[in-house]
């Protein structure tokens, strides 16, 4: 069997990871290219960077592998970084350059244990360019010409920020934060440092900020103002109402999920868990200032209610619950309830949050909501417009971290997403991403039939199966590829496929 993995990312070495791990294969001479035109297993995320970008989710849960959550963990502790790390512990929260660092290492022992298996494995640092349906396997196009392939597996991960301000070119903008390390020397001073948007990356941009010893005023500036929770101690949730066999019921019923349903039973949930759901959610709505909502997180840290039935939810009802509504719903929850949602399931570290709590109460940091503008000024610099009447002082430095819809293809990913849908070997979603059959990846054709030899991972099936980046979702969608992929072409048939993880 031949694959073209188009990515070798996270998401890429995932994917290596469930074949070699899987036993269908052995005896069997696969051939595995990896396209990957920049930073090869770290991608976008776990990039060489100041160590103050930290992994949201504890070390202890934080694994490329499949089924094994102590993976990270136990390579931490074997200390591979030059320095004994055995007394990190499970809950604890390292940088993202460290995880990279594994991601490094690991690709390296698949390829290792490949080659072991007399198998192929070669890396071809350029972009694909167009990837095609071609005699039931897949031709993948690069500038250098055309190759054929049993399977192509496209794993291109997360887009750049978006611009929505229209403000590239101007001096003092910055439209992409990462890497930190490069961009923030060029922002430090005594100016004041606007950042577009307050979600995980404008944390970054705050710590970043201020571990290089910047001295002026930082903004965070949105539409909405608010930051994201505060990452609790990991625990099971056992979920009680918000269940798979309760959204069965409903749409049985209707024959689709309404959203007032699914806040019904989110509702009856986070108070079966011990918290008021309206109270909690209203911390997140206009009104409130952020940094009272940043220490009502960290007071509420060891029990958090909404919280852990949020991050049961995503594991476990999720992919029913999002294909049970109708698009018009989605559309909503998107448009009107994205924001506070990804607030809730996207938290940081609680030592970023003291950071940034500190940060605000010495006046050094500003989170600010009700934005309609920012523009550059023809005398330098740039003007915040806010609805209200509120004021943001001029800003010397503009930062970009916002990003819009639930998948976007930015830098190499977005010519080749462009060429497959110009042929019709992908169809995009209107929510973002492109049309796939959730639980195997395989894209949807434009008649609606799914395409056994074009699959793909990650980010890209967000507008299909919702929240499909974080590192947990993509590492499982890796794995049930690869078992679609041993099911389909494999020498024997293996066990069904199971598709009942495939909420994360
Ligand atoms: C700044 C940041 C921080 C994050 N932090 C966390 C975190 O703490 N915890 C967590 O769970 N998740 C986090 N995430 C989510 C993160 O996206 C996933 O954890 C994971 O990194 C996604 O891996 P991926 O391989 O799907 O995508 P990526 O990491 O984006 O990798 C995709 C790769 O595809 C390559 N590519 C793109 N187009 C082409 C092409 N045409 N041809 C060939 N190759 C191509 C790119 O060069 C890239 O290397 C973070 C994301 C970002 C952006």
């Amino acid at each position: 069997m031949k694959v073209a993995v188009i990515g070798g990312g996270p998401a890429g070495v995932a994917f290596l990871d469930s074949l070699v791990q899987s036993e269908v294969w052995a005896g069997e001479p696969l051939d595995i290219t990896i396209f990957e035109p920049a930073r090869l297993a770290r991608g976008r995320a776990y990039r060489k960077d100041l160590d103050c970008a930290l992994v949201n989710r504890q070390a202890g849960y934080m694994s490329v592998r499949e089924g094994d959550r102590g993976h990270f963990l136990r390579w931490l502790r074997e200390a591979p970084v030059g320095r004994s790390l055995d007394d990190v512990a499970v809950e604890s929260f390292v940088s993202r350059r460290v995880f990279g660092d594994y991601l490094v290492a690991h690709l390296a022992s698949c390829r290792a244990r490949a080659e072991r298996l007399g198998w192929r494995v070669v890396v071809r640092p350029e972009p694909v360019l167009d990837v095609a349906p071609a005699g039931g396997g897949a031709l993948v196009r690069t500038a250098g010409g055309a190759e054929r392939f049993d399977h192509a597996v496209l794993c291109m991960g997360t887009g750049e920020p978006a611009d929505p301000y229209r403000l590239t070119g101007a001096p003092g903008f910055h439209p992409d934060p990462y890497p930190l390390a490069t961009v923030l020397p060029q922002a430090v001073g005594r100016g004041h440092v606007v950042v577009l948007g307050t979600g995980l990356s404008a944390v970054d941009v705050v710590l970043g900020l201020l571990t290089l010893g910047h001295e002026g005023p930082i903004t965070l500036v949105s539409r909405r103002g608010v930051l994201p929770g505060v990452r609790t101690p990991q625990r099971d949730h056992e979920l009680r109402h918000l269940t798979v066999e309760a959204v069965d019921r409903l749409v049985l019923c209707d024959g689709r999920l309404r959203l007032s349903e699914l806040w019904r039973l989110f509702q009856q949930e986070v108070r079966a868990a011990g918290a008021d759901p309206v109270a909690e959610l209203a911390w997140l709505g206009p009104g409130v200032p952020a940094h009272d909502h940043l220490r009502h997180q960290l007071d509420i840290i060891d029990d958090n209610p909404m919280q852990a039935v949020m991050m049961a939810a995503l594991h476990r009802v999720k992919l029913r619950a999002w294909r049970a509504l109708a698009e018009r719903s989605q559309r909503f929850l998107v448009a009107s309830h994205n924001t506070r949602l990804k607030a809730v399931y996207n938290p940081m570290p609680p030592r970023s949050a003291r950071t940034l709590l500190g940060a605000m109460e010495s006046g050094r940091l500003a989170v600010s909501s009700s934005v309609i503008d920012v523009g550059a000024r023809s005398s330098g610099g740039f003007e915040v417009s806010v609805a209200g009447g509120a004021r943001v002082p001029h800003a010397d430095v503009v930062i970009g971290t916002t990003r819009q819809g639930l998948a976007t293809a930015s830098g190499t990913a977005r010519p080749l997403l462009e060429a497959m849908t110009a042929s019709g070997s992908a169809v995009p979603h209107p929510l973002g991403g492109v049309r796939v059959r959730p639980g195997t990846g395989e894209l949807l054709s434009a008649a609606g039939r799914p395409q056994p030899s074009l699959r793909a991972v990650g980010e890209l099936t967000s507008g299909e199966v919702y929240y499909a980046g974080s590192l947990f979702a993509v590492v499982h969608a890796a794995a049930a590829v690869a078992r679609a992929l041993s099911e389909q072409d494999g020498p024997e048939p293996s066990t069904p496929i199971d598709l009942s993880g495939v909420n994360a």
